[in-house]
Order: structure tokens, then C-alpha cells, then sequence
């Protein structure tokens, strides 16, 4: 096992990194901006490296700053969290050329998957369903491509291969703005992610976004953790994630899970990942992997019982999975509310000093947060502050569960979106269990 592991993030995956390094008897290094000389990790790590000043592009973006910050220590791996350099193949090869371990999987796999095109490709071969589309990059022939879409039917969606974080798409509702649709979502993708190619896919209209957990190993070894509802969003950002899927059976987890677990030994997959597939009228459209640890992940982890960081690490060293298919049980219902500092209402982030800060607690309780009282959130990243998971025998104690964790949990000097998920996890249609996508959006009224 690794003696010492560079925490290479921020925030509360960095705790979660570090918790579960503490657990495998692994010492830390906390690489840190300027910003964040008092985040609870750093505070708490064996080590720490400052790398830069406050904006992540001068510091937790900045590949040649942290990987001097990795050398100057003695540690062995790096471990990269979620967002910032996660999903950057370059970052994985530049890790691996200075004699890390990356932990996730190989450089030329975060490549393959990065690229939607050769994502879908891979996973078609593979048996993954995929949604209707153009298999491949869409030419500049006009008469192809309204005949390509006139075969897939309108709506269509046209995609960016490079896209990422929900931008680079744009719905088409009928043949007479398709062509121009096609000329600007390249040009756009051309700009913004340096890479003009796009794609053309149906458009499902009501999808539920249901995505599944995979971990695999180095020894031919691949199993999956079941699935997470994650369609309570807003600007395709989750706000509400929940584990099992209401509605989904066991039949079709089976089915399912097992093709992505065998399309991880297909494409020599290694480490956590996620297939994201769109769900309408009882079909799994595949949309795509990512390829690291997500926010999501505790949902997981409490039916399941499994401590996905730990074994993660553990494969990057090496070790084979400590679990088999067969030891995957998902016990009972899990949810997650992510805590963010922003207003309520326009949701503009809310940064400050948290002069107060009450975790809720009890059975089945559980807060992912690196706040305490008197930190000060800073204007610079992201504005998730934490997450509240809660974990119930069925789905109807979890929401209770969390409603009650929601009303004992109290942040004063910040603005939170806590009041929105009280609101949420008292809605009729939410309890009911299976809304689509589009839900939140249109009961804010967006
Ligand atoms: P990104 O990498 O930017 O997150 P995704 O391919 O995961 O891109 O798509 C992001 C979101 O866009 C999806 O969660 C869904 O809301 C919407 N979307 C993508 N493809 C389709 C599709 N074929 N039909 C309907 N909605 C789609």
C-alpha cells in the first residue's frame, strides 16, 4: 500500500480523501492555493504544499505547480479528487511521467472517454445502449446530414465531441434551422473547447438521468454498485441524488450493471467510474463515463456499505477488488442533498465567514463538509460547501430522514440553498418518486 498520498483538491473531497487515507494507514500531503490555508484538510493532513494564489487556474489547475508541489514531498501517489484536473488525460501523463501514481485510470482511457465520439463508439461495441444518433463526427456535406437526422426524427440534439459541464449542445426542432444549428454549435465547440467536432443524437424529451457505479481492478476484475437517480437539476448541475433509482428493478440493475462492469474489462478500465445513461420509457440510453470519483458517490457507499475511496485507492495500488459481484447488496435508500453557498432565490454564490454552523445528526445521518464555524468561504471555486446524506430502510424513512436533518441543520453569516431542498424533499411529485430532468427547472419556474 502507499505509504504517503498528495490530496491534489480542495474542499470536502479533500477531507473525504483524506478520511479515507487516515482509515488505510496512508500518510497526506494537502496541496493548497493561498485562499485555502485554513481548509479542514490542510489543517488536519501530515504535510502541506502551498502551489499558488487564489484562482484555480494558478494553482489547482495548474499541472507544472502540482506536480513540483508532489515533489518536494515524498509521497507516491496523487489523487485528484472530482472537477479541477481530474478528467485532464494530459495531467494523468504528466503525473505518471514524474513517477506518481495517478489515482484513476490510464491517461489514453480519460483520452478515449473525454472525447464523445470514441466514448460512444467504444461502448456501442461493447454493448452499451446508446441513443439514436449519427455514429460519428457529422461531416459538412448539408443533404447527409438532413438525411441523417430525418432517419434519427426530430427533436435532435447536436453535441460537441469535447464538450463538458453540460455547454456545447443545442436542440433542433425541425429541418429548417438544422443546417445553421450545425455551423454554430462547431463553431462554439471550435472556440471553446478546441475541437470542432460535433455529433448529431435523438433528443429525448422527459429523460430521467440514472447513472451506474463501476470499480475495477488491474487483475481482470470489474464489478458494478448499483445505480443513482441524479435528475433533480438545474443547468444540468445535480442538486439532489438519490440510491437505488425509484422504480428500477432488479432485473433491469442486473442487466444493466453487469454490461458496464464487462464493458470496464472490455476497454481495460481501472479504478471508479460512472456511466451516465439517459432513462426514458423503460430504456437506458448511454450518454457517458466519467472517469473518477463523483460528488454523488456516498449514496453509493450507504446502501451498499462500501467505502468507494478506500477501494479505489486500493486498486491504484495494485490490489485486486475486495469485493465480487455477489458481495454487492444494496441495503435500504440513500439521499443527498448538496449544501451550497448561494442565494435562495437567484441563486448567485454567497461567499462570506460562516459566523455559525449546526450539523444535523442521528441514525443514519451522515454530513460530507469541510466547514466550521468561523471558516470563510471564499469567492473563488465552486460554491458546494457540503453534503447532507441520508440513509432509511425504504425511501419514505430517508425522506423523512432528511427533511428532519434538513430543519436541524443551521448555517448563519452565508446564504445556503437549505430552504430550496426542504422545499424539494416535500414535493409531491418528488416523493413520488421518477420525475424527469426537466422537473426542478420548471417548478422554479426557469
Ligand atoms: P456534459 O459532458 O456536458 O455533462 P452530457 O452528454 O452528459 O454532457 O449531457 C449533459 C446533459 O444534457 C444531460 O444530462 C441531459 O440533460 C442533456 N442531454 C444530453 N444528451 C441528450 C439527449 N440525447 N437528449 C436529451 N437530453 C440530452
Amino acid at each position: 500500500m502507499f505509504e504517503k498520498i498528495v490530496i491534489a483538491n480542495r474542499g470536502e473531497i479533500a477531507l473525504r480523501i483524506l478520511r479515507a487515507c487516515r482509515e488505510l494507514d496512508i500518510k497526506t500531503v494537502a496541496l493548497h492555493s493561498t485562499a485555502d490555508r485554513d481548509q479542514k484538510h490542510v489543517l488536519l493532513a501530515d504535510e502541506s504544499v502551498c502551489i499558488g494564489p487564489p484562482p484555480s487556474t494558478e494553482s489547482y489547475l495548474n499541472i507544472p505547480a502540482v506536480i513540483s508541489g508532489a515533489e518536494v514531498t515524498d509521497a507516491v501517489a496523487i489523487h485528484p479528487g472530482y472537477g479541477f484536473l481530474s478528467e485532464n488525460a494530459d495531467f494523468a501523463e504528466r503525473v505518471e511521467n514524474s513517477g506518481f501514481v495517478f489515482i484513476g485510470p490510464k491517461a489514453e482511457t480519460i483520452r478515449m472517454m473525454g472525447d464523445k465520439v470514441s466514448a460512444i463508439r467504444v461502448m456501442k461495441e461493447a454493448g452499451i445502449p446508446c441513443v439514436p444518433g449519427s455514429d460519428g463526427p457529422l461531416g459538412d456535406d448539408g443533404d447527409t446530414n438532413l438525411r441523417i437526422a430525418k432517419e434519427i426524427g426530430y427533436p435532435i440534439i447536436i453535441k460537441a465531441s469535447g464538450g463538458g459541464g453540460g455547454r456545447g449542445m443545442r436542440v433542433v426542432h425541425s429541418e429548417a434551422t438544422l443546417l445553421n444549428a450545425i455551423i454554430l454549435t462547431k463553431t462554439e465547440a471550435g472556440t471553446t473547447f478546441g475541437n470542432d467536432m460535433v455529433y448529431m443524437e435523438k433528443y429525448l424529451e422527459t429523460p430521467r438521468h440514472i447513472e451506474f457505479q463501476v470499480m475495477a481492478d488491474e487483475h481482470g476484475n470489474a464489478i458494478h454498485l448499483g445505480e443513482r437517480d441524479c435528475s433533480l437539476q438545474r443547468r444540468h448541475q445535480k442538486v439532489i441524488e438519490e440510491s437505488p433509482a425509484p422504480g428500477i428493478t432488479e432485473e433491469q440493475r442486473k442487466k444493466i450493471g453487469e454490461r458496464c462492469a464487462q464493458a470496464c474489462l472490455d476497454i481495460g478500465y481501472r479504478g471508479a467510474g460512472t456511466f451516465e445513461f439517459l432513462y426514458e420509457n423503460g430504456e437506458f440510453y448511454f450518454i457517458e463515463m466519467n472517469t473518477r470519483i463523483q460528488v454523488e458517490h456516498p449514496v453509493t457507499e450507504m446502501v451498499t456499505g462500501v467505502d468507494l475511496l478506500k477501494e479505489q485507492i486500493r486498486v491504484a495500488a495494485g490490489e485486486p477488488l475486495s469485493y465480487t459481484q455477489n458481495d454487492i447488496q444494496m441495503r435500504g435508500h440513500s439521499v443527498e442533498c448538496r449544501i451550497n453557498a448561494e442565494d435562495a432565490r437567484t441563486f448567485i454564490p454567497s461567499p462570506g465567514k460562516i459566523t455559525d454552523f449546526h450539523a444535523p445528526g442521528g441514525p443514519g445521518v451522515r454530513v460530507d463538509t469541510h466547514i466550521y464555524n468561523g471558516y470563510v468561504v471564499p469567492p473563488y471555486y465552486d460554491s458546494m460547501i457540503g453534503k447532507l446524506i441520508v440513509h432509511g430502510e425504504t425511501r419514505d424513512i430517508a425522506m423523512v430522514r432528511m427533511l428532519n436533518a434538513l430543519n436541524e441543520m443551521f448555517i448563519d453569516g452565508i446564504n445556503t440553498n437549505i430552504d430550496l431542498h426542504k422545499d424539494l424533499v416535500k414535493d409531491a411529485a418528488f416523493l413520488a418518486g421518477g420525475v424527469d430532468i426537466h422537473y426542478l427547472e420548471k417548478k422554479l419556474g426557469l
